[in-house]
């Protein structure tokens, strides 16, 4: 079966490829899908992880299965810090075809357009809400069809929630009192502070992974060759030129080379490392791992940017929340509906109600998303379960963190995963509104008819009230979302890792595409937004390229 997919490399000649892809994750797949279209462009996708074959990716509630599986996972660990009360914290990625668009919770969230007009500020035009707005019409098939900036006829399939019920539908109207929007599309381009059903990447039940919807269409290409099982270690230069690049296959390593350009896609938390694998970085690092210097930039693997989520939990006081049905006969049908091709709880997203809030009410757009369950997370049992009485929670975090960290190998090993240090709350601006995020949360449960379902709040509880509390529980308690970027900051200035048409400084024939571009987060999960990037990468890297 996989020989059918992915095509030998034994069968094709030396530099039989234009470009070469390190990653087929969100960013990946998408330049893959578009760098191909052309037949006359030649393209070879290298991706660490196996093919996308095992039954809980394409189920979207398989994704807690996915997550904790090490062999579809990159499992990136921290350095105790302050900020995580000591503790080491694991930040898993997604090793397999499609990337962490293969276990991630499926939201799709487009950021706000003034995200990537700021983008264009420190970068150029070329990334400004117009292109990227753009570009999110051209990748689209969206359930509620064609809209300004919504597509109807893009490769990736987005639709709204099906399943309603009566918590959730009190989940929202809380939201509506407290005067928030009501929109039909969460992802409408206006910034305002709202609450609904956030739009997904699932189709008739399915995952939309980056694999499924750019790789699948792609596939028959004979201008694009897939490898699987390929960890790339590290990009050959000639001459401060990339040539091609050096991979492992099964234990054994070799290269393959290109005539045109590498593209680095390996993620924030891959790409850094194969750059100082490859003699891009900081000198006194790359001396200390016994990597040689092709070019010297401190600034690779720094300005790593996360979202510092809490999760807040509360008991209700009747029996209207899901916890019960992840049980027992009720799971058993669940499943037996998602195998029928029916709506059920094993095709719904990790969350399926989105809101945006300001923490401060003189800020000019939201600064806070909320995610909003039906059901409450067995804390005892590292959320693996869910609690046996009835609850909900609320996933909240601030949008746009100041606060930087970084993330450098510490081994020449291409497997190893770096070592990182989030840095969380380093920034005044950010412990406000990470304040602000939880007080705003607990008036939003507040509001009727939510208050009327609500015993108490169990996590962080009550008795956390000040800010230093406030503080505390994100320290002890709080979680990443899964979305760091900027670790391969793009910028206009010199001192970034790449231009702003992601070629990498200091040398010829490299780009970087993927999250780690993103010099700023933007307002929201990130997947939409790579994608988006990514598709816009396509069109400067052919037109640089006159193609
Ligand atoms: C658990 C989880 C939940 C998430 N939930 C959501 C969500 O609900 N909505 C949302 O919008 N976003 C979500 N995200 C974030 C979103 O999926 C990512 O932002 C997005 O996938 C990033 O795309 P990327 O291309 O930068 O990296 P990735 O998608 O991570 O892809 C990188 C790929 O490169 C491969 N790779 C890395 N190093 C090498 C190497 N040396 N050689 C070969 N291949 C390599 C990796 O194996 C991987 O396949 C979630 C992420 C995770 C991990």
């Amino acid at each position: 079966m996989r020989r059918r997919f992915f095509r030998e490399l034994e069968k094709t000649p030396v530099a039989d490829y234009d470009y070469i892809i390190a990653g087929a994750g969100a960013a990946g797949c998408v330049l893959a899908y578009r760098l191909s279209a052309n037949p006359a462009v030649r393209v070879l996708l290298i991706e660490a992880g196996p093919p996308d074959s095992h039954p809980f990716i394409h189920m979207p509630k398989g994704l807690a299965k996915v997550m904790a599986d090490p062999r579809h996972v990159w499992a990136y660990r921290s350095k105790p810090e302050a900020c995580t009360a000591g503790a080491s914290e694991v930040w898993v990625r997604g090793r397999v075809l499609g990337g962490s668009s293969s276990i991630n919770g499926m939201m799709y969230v487009r950021g706000q357009p003034a995200d990537f007009d700021a983008i264009a500020e420190l970068t150029s035009d070329d990334w400004s809400w117009e292109h990227i707005g753009a570009a999110y019409a051209a990748l689209e098939t969206h359930e509620l069809g064609a809209g300004e900036t919504r597509g109807d006829k893009g490769p990736i399939h987005v639709t709204l929630p099906h399943l309603r019920d009566a918590l959730s539908e009190a989940q929202i109207a809380a939201g509506y009192a407290m005067g928030w929007s009501a929109k039909e599309d969460m992802n409408a381009p206006t910034d305002e502070v709202a609450i609904g059903y956030a739009p997904r990447t699932i189709h008739r039940g399915r995952r939309q992974s980056a694999a499924k919807a750019f790789l699948e269409p792609a596939r028959s290409r004979r201008n694009l060759a897939i490898l699987t099982d390929t960890t790339v270690d590290r990009v050959v230069f000639e001459a401060r030129r990339a040539v091609g690049v050096r991979v492992v296959q099964g234990g054994a390593a070799r290269e393959i080379r290109c005539d045109h350009e590498v593209i680095i896609a390996g993620g924030a938390m891959s790409s850094p490392g194969i750059l100082e694998r490859s003699g891009v970085g900081d000198p006194a690092r790359l001396a200390a791992v016994g990597a040689p210097l092709v070019h010297a930039n401190p600034q690779v693997g720094e300005n790593l940017i996360e979202h510092r989520g809490l999760i807040m939990q509360w008991k209700l006081s009747r029996d209207v929340s899901h916890n019960q049905q992840y049980a027992g006969w009720r799971l058993l049908w669940s499943t037996a509906k998602y195998y029928l091709g029916l709506d059920s709880l094993m095709s719904a997203a990790a969350y399926e109600i989105v809101g945006w809030f300001k923490s401060d009410p003189g800020l000019n757009r939201p600064d806070v998303q909320i995610l909003v369950a039906p059901f409450s997370f067995d804390m005892a049992n590292h959320r693996q379960s869910l609690e046996a009485f009835p609850g909900m929670h609320v996933t909240v975090y601030p949008l746009r963190p100041g606060s930087k960290g970084r993330i450098h190998i510490e081994t020449l090993d291409p497997d190893a995963p770096a070592a990182f240090e989030p840095n969380y709350r380093a920034t005044e601006a950010d412990r406000r509104s990470m304040i602000g995020a939880v007080r705003g949360v607990r008036e939003y449960v507040r509001r009727e008819p939510l208050a009327g379902l609500i015993a108490c709040e169990t996590l962080p509880g009550t008795a956390c009230e000040t800010d230093d509390q406030i503080l505390d529980a994100y320290d002890r308690l709080g979680t990443c979302g899964y979305h760091a970027v900027g670790s391969c900051r793009m910028g206009k200035d010199a001192e970034s890792v790449v231009d702003p048409a992601l070629r990498v400084r200091g040398v010829a024939g490299l780009r970087v595409m993927d999250t780690s571009i993103m010099p700023t987060i933007p307002s929201g999960n990130t997947n939409g937004p790579t994608m988006a990037m990514a598709w816009r990468a396509a069109d400067i890297i052919l037109r640089d390229w006159g193609r």
